[in-house]
């Protein structure tokens, strides 16, 4: 077993005894999904409809949405959904046809990132994503090893789920992969953090594992959001060089403008990766996903397979791709995730002043992470409390980190300050009772 609490875990429905009565949608949910069913809450909840920041259950009740980071321009955008049922409508089709708007897509994309990542091969899904990019990764160095964090996830192929310390109930950890700690919260925590992937290279070196990469998720969410201060990325990526490393930034988490300061996580770092993978908020919900990267580590990889996907960079995706962008841009929403960022933060810290259960507050822009605490110490007991009440405040967040202590919130990027308020107000309420 691991001693952190696996991904899956969080937040997680658990079923004593699933209900038998006919009609009750849990029970069809368990027999149609059986071990493989994923419930959030300790009492699920069914939803049906979506706009902006917030959802509509069944029950008539409404949710602020502070957990999803998919719908990132909100949800039901009518523009994204304007853009692909009208796609839809037109043709759908794969990539071993000329398309315009999907090269009109990847233009405007290429647009976001710095000028060396000019090749962007689309997929499905942020693991297809990082799949190939450890497979990409390992062919240009020659390497087999990886380097990552202690409690990262990186998606759900073999590949990524072995790379995925997050993923496992039953800890892997093949030979291949070694681990470091999250990054410090103070100190040099440049130094530290570089230091730690050394010592990880040279113990995958004494393992004869020759060093392919260092792939991390920018701002670290499943580790518990570790996002200051900017900059200190740098010596890692330096060092992942020395040692003839690739360097994969995952924005699967970070990307598209939520960190407020810059459009990638990876650039608030001043870093520019040897591939960035990306999906959850490149559609808004229509499921596409991407990896950029430069033409000498691409050609290498072609020479001996190749890449096709048959959905990845489809028509449709495009137009939802094209209309998240100009959303981002026409609404400004970069600039309001740092905004109402700033502004949610400073709700925090003064709720942190009276209430002795928040301790550390950390993240950019739109992503922010709260350890809760109990004498100071992270309590994911007290966290899980929260988030089920805050649920009945009418606010849905996520968990995050090794011991599951830390709240996750990741509200549209469309936020007012009126719903911050409304979150602020409910973490009151709901802390008032944990206390
Ligand atoms: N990388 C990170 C950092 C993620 O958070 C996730 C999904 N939670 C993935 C990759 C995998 O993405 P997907 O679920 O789309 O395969």
């Amino acid at each position: 077993m691991t001693d952190s609490v696996q991904i899956l875990e969080l937040n997680a429905f658990r079923s004593a005894s699933p209900p038998t009565e006919p009609g009750s949608h849990l029970g069809r949910r368990l027999r149609n999904f059986g071990a493989a069913s994923v419930l959030f809450y300790r009492e699920p909840i069914e939803m049906v409809s979506a706009s902006g920041p917030w959802i509509i259950a069944a029950d008539g009740r409404r949710y602020l949405d502070f957990y999803n980071n998919v719908p990132s321009v909100g949800h039901c955008h009518p523009r994204v959904v304007a853009a692909v049922a009208s796609q839809m409508a037109k043709i759908n089709i794969n990539t071993r046809y000329l398309c315009p708007i999907v090269d009109d897509y990847l233009d405007k994309l290429k647009d976001t990132l710095p000028s060396a990542l000019s090749n962007v091969i689309m997929t499905c899904s942020g693991s297809e994503a990082n799949d190939l990019a450890l497979r990409i990764a390992a062919e240009a160095s020659g390497g087999t090893g990886f380097v990552v964090t202690e409690n990262a996830y990186h998606g759900n192929t073999r590949y990524v789920t072995e790379i995925s310390p997050a993923a496992q109930k039953v800890a892997v950890r093949p030979n291949y992969v070694a681990t470091i700690p999250a990054p410090s919260e103070s100190g040099s925590v440049g130094e530290e953090f570089a230091k730690n992937l050394r010592t990880a290279i040279c113990a995958l070196e004494s393992r004869q594992q020759k060093f392919a990469g260092f792939i991390c998720d920018s701002i670290f969410s499943s580790d518990g959001i570790f996002s200051d201060p900017a900059g200190f990325l740098k010596l890692a990526v330096t060092e992942t060089r020395k040692a003839g490393g690739v360097f994969i930034a995952d924005e699967v988490q970070p990307g598209f403008a939520r960190s407020g300061e810059t459009f990638w996580g990876f650039a608030r770092h001043g870093i520019t990766p040897d591939i960035v993978t990306m999906g959850k908020p490149m559609g808004n919900g229509f499921p596409m996903a991407a990896m950029a990267t430069r033409p000498d580590l691409l050609v290498r990889f072609c020479k001996d397979v190749g890449y096709f996907n048959t959905f990845g960079g489809n028509p449709v995706a495009a137009a939802a791709g094209l209309a998240v962008l100009d959303v981002i841009r026409d609404e400004g929403l970069q600039e309001n995730a740092l905004q109402i960022g700033q502004y949610l933060k400073g709700r925090l810290s003064d709720i942190a002043r009276s209430r002795r259960r928040i301790g550390a507050i950390r993240g950019a822009g739109l992503f922010l992470g709260v350890d809760i605490c109990r004498d100071g110490r992270p309590d994911a007991a007290a966290t899980s409390n929260v988030i089920n009440r805050l649920k009945e405040h009418g606010v849905l967040v996520g968990a995050a980190g090794r011991t599951a202590s830390t709240l996750k919130l990741r509200p549209p990027l469309c936020l007012t300050t009126t719903e911050a308020d409304i979150f602020a107000d409910a973490l009151e309420k709901a802390l008032s009772k944990v206390d």
